[in-house]
């Protein structure tokens, strides 16, 4: 059986959200509160509809609770935002995902017991400094305060080199997860295979340990 999936607020985030998961084939219930947002969508979602779900009768009788999937990206009514969370855990929604206005609003979030809360223009932010401070990271994602994965591009300083050669495990304590070369993906990349310009390299590892190898080797 096809994934059912609702998502609520229907602006830039939540709509993109929509017509993605419509893309891949999902069944999706489109939810807001504004009709000419709700029209946009009707051809796009499974079904969309009027309703504000922060009224707890009308997300009982939209059967929000057999959703796998609930999304919440009401953006800036950070109390409907917060209520409507609280109501589909109340209601026993298996996923909850609520987009976060700021780390206010994520703590709430996380208390009441949203099962995954995102802040993607923080995130974004973030993604975009690393990206203008260094030329060489491409993408970025924080793990924990202290680690991340780090995709880096190989110039011409690592071209023709090995990972042996440039010894980064032992030198710098960080891992290399896998080369992207041309289409092709390796996830235990030979630690004897000579790194070429252009490859995209994936790394994990501790900040200052990824920023010193960076510093050194790209
Ligand atoms: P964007 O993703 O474009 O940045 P935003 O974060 O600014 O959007 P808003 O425009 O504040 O978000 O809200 C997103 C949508 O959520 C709006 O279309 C709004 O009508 C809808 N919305 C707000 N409150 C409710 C509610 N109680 N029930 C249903 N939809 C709601
Ligand atoms: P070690 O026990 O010192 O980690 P190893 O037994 O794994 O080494 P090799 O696989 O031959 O030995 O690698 C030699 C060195 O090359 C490693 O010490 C490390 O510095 C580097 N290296 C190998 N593979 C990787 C990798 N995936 N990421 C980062 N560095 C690597
Ligand atoms: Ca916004």
């Amino acid at each position: 059986m096809k994934k059912q999936f609702a998502v609520i607020g229907l602006g830039r985030f939540g709509g993109s959200i929509c017509q993605s998961l419509s893309e891949q084939g999902m069944e999706v219930l489109a939810i807001d509160l504004n009709e000419d947002k709700v029209n946009e969508f009707a051809n796009i979602a499974t079904h969309a509809v009027v309703a504000d779900t922060t009224e707890e009768n009308t997300l009982k009788s939209l059967g929000i609770r057999n959703f796998d999937h609930v999304i919440v990206a009401i953006g800036d009514n950070i109390q409907s935002s917060i209520l409507t969370t609280l109501m589909l855990v109340e209601a026993g929604v298996k996923h909850i995902t609520v987009k976060a206005q700021n780390d206010y609003h994520e703590k709430v979030l996380n208390k009441i017991g949203a099962h995954k809360v995102v802040h993607p223009e923080r995130d974004m932010g973030i993604r975009i400094a690393h990206n203008i401070v260094s030329k060489n990271v491409l993408d970025y994602l924080e793990l924990s305060d202290e680690y991340s994965i780090v995709e880096l591009m190989a110039g011409q300083s690592v071209h023709g080199k090995s990972l042996i050669d440039l010894n980064i495990r032992a030198k710098y304590g960080c891992n290399i997860m896998a080369i992207k070369r041309d289409e092709e993906i390796n996830v235990s990349p030979d630690a004897t295979q000579d790194l070429r310009k252009g490859d995209i390299i994936i790394v994990i590892g501790a900040d200052e340990d990824i920023n010193r190898m960076e510093e050194d080797l790209f």
